[in-house]
C-alpha cells in the first residue's frame, strides 16, 4: 500500500508554505581568490492551497526554476522554511524526508530527457511503486494501466518505448509517472514550452482535469504569460532571484503595477489583433547575480527609474495578497 502522509491536512490548511526561502551557491573564482556567492533565490514566501495553481514567471535567469526545485525537495534551501502539508521539511532527513517527497513531484520541460529510453512505459510508471510501496506485480500493472487511461493513452501503449511517442504523448506519460504515488503537489517546470502550439492546449486541459480529479496543487513555472493566463489562480513575477509582483491572476493581467510585469505583459500576444497595445521594450540584459545593481535590482532596465531607485531597495509591500516591490507602485 501507499503509506499515509506524515500529517493529516486540515480543511483550510495550505498544502505548501514557504517563508523567506533563500538559495545561494558558492562559485569558484580562480586559484587564489575566495569563492564568490551567488544568490539564486532571495527571501521568497508563498502559500498554496489544494486545487490551486501558482504560476511563477520571469525571464531565464530569474531564479524561477531554482525555486521550483526547492519546492519539489530536489534542492535544499540555504535558509528559510518550507512546509508540505503542515510539516516543516527544513532539517528533515532520511525516511521522513523520503516520505515527504512522495507528496510533491516534478514534471520537466523536456519529457524525452526525463524518460528512460530503454524502459517500456509500463516499467517507467511502475518504478515509483516498486521503490515506495509493497504492491505486488498485478496491482502495480493495474495502477499503471489505469493511470495511462487517465492521461488519455491506451493500454497497448504500455509496452512501447518513449521514442515511439509524439512530444505531447511523452509529456502525458511524464505527468502519469508524476501521479503514480498520488502526490498533493506537482511542480511543472515549463511543461508545455517544448510542445507544438496545437498540442499545448490539450496538455493544459489535461492538467486542469487532473487537478480537479486528484485535488492537486500546482506550481507552474513558465516564461510565457499567455500560457499562464489559462492555468493560474495566482501569479508570482520573479526578477534576479526575488519577487517583484505577486497577486491573483486577474489583478496581474488587468492592472500590472510593476514596470517589469508591464513589460512582460506587453510582449504577450493579444486575442484581438485589432486592439492597440504599447509594447514596452526592455533594454539591456538581466544583470549578473554575482554583482546585482545597488538599490532596485530592476533599475538599470526600468523605463521610469528615479534617483531613489539606485540607492534604496524597494520592499515587497501592498494590501492583502496584492504585493509589489517598486517605489513608484501605487
Ligand atoms: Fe523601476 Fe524604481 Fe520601481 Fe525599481 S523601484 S521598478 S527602478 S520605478
Amino acid at each position: 500500500m501507499i503509506p499515509a502522509p506524515l500529517a493529516a491536512p486540515s480543511v483550510d490548511m495550505s498544502v505548501l508554505e514557504a517563508h523567506d526561502l533563500i538559495k545561494t551557491y558558492e562559485v569558484g573564482r580562480g586559484f587564489f581568490a575566495p569563492p564568490g556567492v551567488v544568490r539564486a533565490v532571495s527571501g521568497i514566501s508563498l502559500r498554496l492551497a489544494p486545487r490551486k495553481t501558482l504560476a511563477v514567471v520571469g525571464e531565464s535567469g530569474s531564479g524561477k526554476s531554482t525555486l521550483g526545485r526547492m519546492l519539489a525537495l530536489i534542492e535544499p534551501p540555504t535558509d528559510g522554511h518550507l512546509s508540505i502539508d503542515g510539516v516543516d521539511v527544513t532539517g528533515v532527513y532520511g525516511a521522513r524526508l523520503k516520505a515527504l517527497r512522495r507528496s510533491v513531484q516534478m514534471v520537466f520541460q523536456n519529457p524525452y530527457g526525463s524518460l528512460n529510453p530503454r524502459r517500456t512505459i509500463r516499467a517507467t510508471l511502475e518504478e515509483p511503486l516498486i521503490v515506495n510501496t509493497d504492491l505486488g506485480p498485478d496491482e502495480r500493472r493495474a495502477r499503471a494501466l489505469d493511470m495511462l487511461a487517465r492521461v488519455g493513452l491506451r493500454p497497448e501503449h504500455a509496452e512501447r518505448y518513449p521514442h515511439m511517442f509524439s512530444g505531447g504523448q511523452r509529456q502525458r506519460i511524464a505527468i502519469a509517472r508524476a501521479l503514480m504515488l498520488r502526490p498533493k503537489i506537482i511542480v511543472l517546470d515549463e511543461p508545455v514550452s517544448a510542445l507544438d502550439v496545437s498540442v499545448r492546449a490539450q496538455v493544459l486541459n489535461l492538467l486542469a482535469d487532473l487537478q480537479e480529479e486528484f485535488d492537486l496543487a500546482y506550481v507552474f513555472v513558465s516564461h510565457d504569460l499567455s500560457v499562464v493566463r489559462h492555468i493560474a489562480d495566482d501569479v508570482m513575477v520573479m526578477y534576479l532571484g526575488g519577487v517583484v509582483e505577486q497577486a491573483a491572476k486577474e489583478a496581474i493581467f488587468a492592472d500590472p503595477r510593476h514596470p517589469y510585469t508591464r513589460a512582460l505583459l506587453s510582449a504577450t500576444p493579444v486575442a484581438d489583433p485589432g486592439r492597440p497595445r504599447d509594447r514596452i521594450v526592455l533594454t539591456g540584459e538581466l544583470p549578473s547575480p554575482f554583482a546585482p545593481p545597488p538599490g532596485c535590482s530592476f533599475n538599470p532596465r526600468c523605463p521610469i527609474a528615479v534617483e531613489r531607485c539606485r540607492a534604496e531597495k524597494p520592499a515587497l509591500h501592498g494590501e492583502g495578497d496584492r504585493l509589489t516591490a517598486c517605489h513608484l507602485a501605487e
